[in-house]
């Protein structure tokens, strides 16, 4: 590492992401490449001589770029938004800059220490119940992803449970969720040796909004019971994937809790809401949870990584997740003075997310991620006025946060031609380049979707983003 090298091309690397960021509304949001495009532009094998940064900045400005679909665009409205900051960047630097790998507190102290207090500071913003903080038995820690967090609690609630009953019986664990709960349980399901036919995906209810309703657990769970199986684990969800849903914490946590089972809380997008005052209800009953979590890289200013995992029991993930092999042994790990977060999660190595998380938590300060994700809130809030008051569109179902589901309504009430109408709509919008928006099906109905959440997004994109929308539903209606 050549210091004044890193300062000459660390700075003209700055220079060409300000101008990126400059310039981004100019691309469009979505690629339009087609697969295998890259192949063909680069050459087959990697240079035997060092090129310049010139070199690479301009490959990435005509052959990279393209390539990518521009989350950051003020015009991305896709899935769930990935947020990046100035703070979350500077963190993403510095973590870089001094490249450490935190697998043990002794590896880098401050590491481990600050990723601690950190998430208690962002446990006591969501006012999550004191059992999660790390003065405690409890703790949080930051897994790359949800799909990470939810899989080492299953696995913890696996070993828990198989340490009371026996390791034989792990063929009649049952886990429950909802058909609106995300694919990442399932994913951890198969790792985590549940068979598949003890994977309950219960069928949320469309008058509860596509929230689970908890009769449909009792049920499922006494019917288990019955049948000689052991239900262990619940995953509910605050803000679902599809339509952002509110599974109701208080009773289903009441539920879980009589059945002995574990109960983790999947709040990835939503949960950045819940630092706002007139939000926090969603999460009422957290505190009946075995853990939760949200992602501050989906609407939390915090650049991808950054899944934020709570466990009220942290024994529980480190007897399941831990080994001590004598590479590793130290003076404070072997003292038990210290957390060592490698058992915590799945790979030994981890970096230094918490800088990122700790600068955009005080280069902002509270009041300004309240005021930031409110703003997101107003936004999809007119930008589902507009489409209430347009009567060739409806909304699906009522808005929460910041996703509004809508559809176009069909000429004829035939679903199947609804469903394609509605497909052919999403195709032609985001084929503009203008916008990029995802979808989903409720109950059989296409659904667009339309996430508020990039950093950049003002009134004037959702204004022109639902132009568009009005355009191509004119052009495709005219075809009908
Ligand atoms: N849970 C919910 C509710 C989500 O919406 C998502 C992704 O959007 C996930 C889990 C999975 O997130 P990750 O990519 O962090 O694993």
């Amino acid at each position: 590492m050549d210091a004044e090298q890193l300062r000459e091309y660390g700075h003209k690397m700055v220079d060409f992401i300000a101008d990126y960021y400059k310039n981004i509304e100019n691309f469009p949001v979505l690629s339009q490449v087609q697969p295998g495009y890259l192949r063909k532009l680069l050459p087959e094998t990697a240079p035997a001589h060092s090129e310049t940064l010139q070199d690479v900045l301009e490959d990435i400005q005509t052959k990279i770029l393209p390539g990518v679909t521009h989350w950051q665009s003020p015009d991305y409205f896709a899935y769930f938004p990935s947020n990046s900051s100035v703070a979350g960047f500077l963190g993403e630097m510095l973590s870089a800059g001094i490249n450490m790998v935190g697998f043990s507190w002794i590896t880098s102290p401050a590491a481990t220490e600050l990723e601690m207090i950190v998430l208690d500071w962002l446990a006591k913003a969501l006012k999550l119940p004191d059992e999660f903080l790390s003065t405690g038995q409890g703790g949080g820690v930051i897994q790359g992803t949800a799909s990470e967090a939810v899989l080492v609690v299953l696995l913890a609630a696996r070993d828990k449970v198989l340490r009371r009953v026996g390791k034989d019986a792990i063929g009649k664990l049952v886990v429950y969720c909802s058909d609106q709960t995300h694919s990442a349980l399932q994913k951890a399901c198969q790792i985590g040796g549940i068979h598949p036919e003890n994977f309950r995906m219960l069928k949320a209810v469309s008058c509860r909004d596509y929230a689970l309703s908890p009769d449909a657990l009792s049920e499922a769970v006494s019917h288990d019971l019955a049948t000689g199986l052991i239900p262990f684990f619940f995953c509910a969800t605050i803000g679902t994937t599809s339509s952002t849903a509110v599974d109701p914490l208080p009773a289903l946590g009441k539920i879980t809790k009589s059945n002995s089972m574990w109960f983790h809380v999947d709040a990835a997008y939503a949960g950045s809401a819940c630092i706002c005052p007139e939000f926090r209800h969603y999460i009422d009953g957290v505190e009946e949870a075995d853990s939760f979590n949200m992602n501050a890289h989906k609407w939390f200013l915090t650049n991808f990584d950054c899944s934020a995992l709570w466990v009220k029991d942290r024994s529980a993930l480190i007897q399941s997740l831990s080994t001590n092999p004598e590479f590793l042994k130290n003076k404070a790990s072997q003292g038990n003075l210290v957390v060592d977060y490698k058992d915590w999660q799945i790979p030994l190595g981890r970096r230094f997310r918490s800088l990122k998380l700790w600068m955009v938590l005080r280069l902002y300060g509270l009041e300004k991620l309240q005021a930031y994700v409110r703003n997101h809130i107003e936004l999809a809030r007119r930008f589902e006025e507009h489409v209430a008051q347009d009567q060739r569109f409806e909304i699906v179902t009522p808005r929460k946060f910041s996703l509004v589901c809508f559809r176009l309504r069909p000429p004829q009430s035939n679903e199947d031609y609804a469903n394609k109408l509605n497909h052919d709509l999403l195709d032609a919008v985001n084929s503009t380049g203008k916008l990029f928006i995802s979808h989903t099906v409720l109950s059989n109905r296409y659904i667009l979707r339309l996430a508020v959440g990039a950093p950049l997004t003002e009134e004037r994109h959702i204004l022109a983003a639902w132009k568009v929308f009005q355009d191509e539903a004119a052009t495709l209606l005219s075809k009908c």
